[in-house]
């Protein structure tokens, strides 16, 4: 079935109303039949509701459409982008262990990555995500995650995903990518290789920046890869924490079945049902509003590329782009998504441009139907240096750019009086 027959149909048995529209579960717990029926879900002998922090009906619907569409297996929603990423990582790494990262991540992955998971005792190592074969030298036996974004926010770069999945193979080693700019739309990671997909559900997924949340998305068959995988010791030997279950025995998808068992229920960042339901919504039209997001953002990048203040523009979608190829080769039907950045010669002229459009909001956020403009060096990268800002791809000339639903004639229009005041 096609992506957008799924996203309106899959994952939901209309009860006994028949409603059209999936129904928001708002409950916290479930009523048991009696106590066998209790234990027995406990047991995972019989599967049922028990508990919201663990599943609801509603957020069930979101999960298995959401890995039908990414063409995955099993997923799990969770609070955040955030919280995905940190579930992802941590269910397959934990103190002692290391993980290899792209440097050109979102600044939360990046902080994330480099901060808070070493307080945890995880060390993150870091590639170029322009050149993976740095990723050889930085692998050991205690290396659990390849971690990267297929199409990166905010330097805009398009992974070469079989490059790394590659390497990562070589070494029986699982790969974890965010997937949230390039979307299921634009970008099936598991059609190269890739083992766990996350996505921040609050960008694209909602549409109309809505509501905060996150997915992880399993492959189909990961139980090979993961069963007798010495790397991984927890999926093959008993839980203590849940009487002694081994992950890759039960049946269900390992790695889902292992965050949602272990993490989502110590560490509790669950979805409410209601964000699910908003997510479910998205996901109906997710389809169509990429093919105009990125419609959009080609216009766009086509006009600033012939505009004489721009001395360059950063989207995959243009020829002249260094990720043009691989854009072609992992992102399907010539879409590029939305996200687009250029640079003009400087701070005061960023900072000019950027105060004077009327049609695009000054906001730390992307994905969303009305359009975004950022300028990364006074805002989310302010505390590097001008030498620093330019090690990371983010000179003070820069604007990033999230382009959203409106008329491209009148986001040109737009942006052009700006770059003339
Ligand atoms: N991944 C990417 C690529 C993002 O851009 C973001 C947020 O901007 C996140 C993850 C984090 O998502 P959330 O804000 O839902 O926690």
């Amino acid at each position: 079935m096609d992506l957008q027959t799924i996203a309106l149909h899959s994952g939901y048995e209309k009860d006994s109303q028949g409603t059209m529209a999936v129904p928001i579960y708002q409950t916290t717990a479930y009523e048991f039949r009696d106590v066998e029926h209790a234990a027995n879900l406990f047991a995972l002998k019989e599967l049922g509701n028990i508990y919201t922090r663990l599943n609801n009906p509603t957020t069930d619907v979101f999960e298995k459409r959401f890995a039908e569409v990414e063409g995955g297996e099993a997923a799990i929603a969770t609070a955040s982008g955030m919280s995905a990423i940190f579930f992802a990582i941590v269910n397959a790494a934990e103190a002692g262990d290391n993980i290899i990262c792209a440097k050109q991540l979102y600044g939360g992955s990046l902080t994330l990555s480099a901060h808070t998971l070493k307080r945890f005792g995880i060390e993150a190592r870091f590639f170029d995500v322009q050149n993976p074969q740095e990723i050889q030298k930085l692998i050991d036996d205690k290396s659990k995650v390849i971690f990267f974004e297929s199409l990166t926010n905010p330097s805009i770069d398009v992974a070469d995903i079989e490059a790394i999945t590659d390497i990562a193979n070589q070494h029986n080693i699982l790969t974890i990518v965010d997937n949230t700019v390039a979307t299921p739309v634009i970008c099936q990671p598991f059609d190269y290789g890739v083992d766990i997909t996350v996505h921040s559900a609050s960008k694209y997924t909602t549409g109309q920046g809505l509501a905060i949340g996150g997915i992880i998305v399993e492959r189909k068959n990961l139980i090979e890869k993961l069963k007798n995988n010495p790397r991984y010791t927890h999926f093959n030997t008993p839980d203590a924490s849940y009487h002694g279950l081994i992950y890759t025995e039960v049946g269900l998808p390992p790695f889902t079945l292992r965050a949602r068992l272990s993490l989502l229920r110590d560490l509790g960042a669950v979805v409410s049902p209601f964000n699910s339901w908003l997510f479910i919504q998205g996901l109906e039209t997710l389809s169509l509003r990429m093919k105009e997001h990125s419609k959009n953002a080609y216009m766009l990048a086509e006009f600033l590329e012939s505009h004489p203040k721009v001395t360059k523009v950063n989207y995959p979608g243009l020829k002249s782009n260094t990720n043009y190829k691989n854009a072609q080769k992992y992102f399907k039907n010539g879409l590029s998504s939305g996200l687009l950045s250029f640079e003009v010669k400087n701070l005061q002229e960023a900072e000019k441009i950027v105060n004077a459009t009327k049609l695009y909001s000054l906001v730390v956020n992307i994905g969303d139907s009305k359009s975004i403009i950022t300028h990364p060096a006074s805002t989310t990268h302010q505390q590097l240096s001008h030498e620093e800002l330019i090690a990371c791809g983010v000179p003070e000339g820069l604007i990033r750019i999230s382009c959203g639903l409106e008329s491209s004639k009148d986001l040109i229009e737009d942006l052009k009086q700006a770059l003339e005041v």
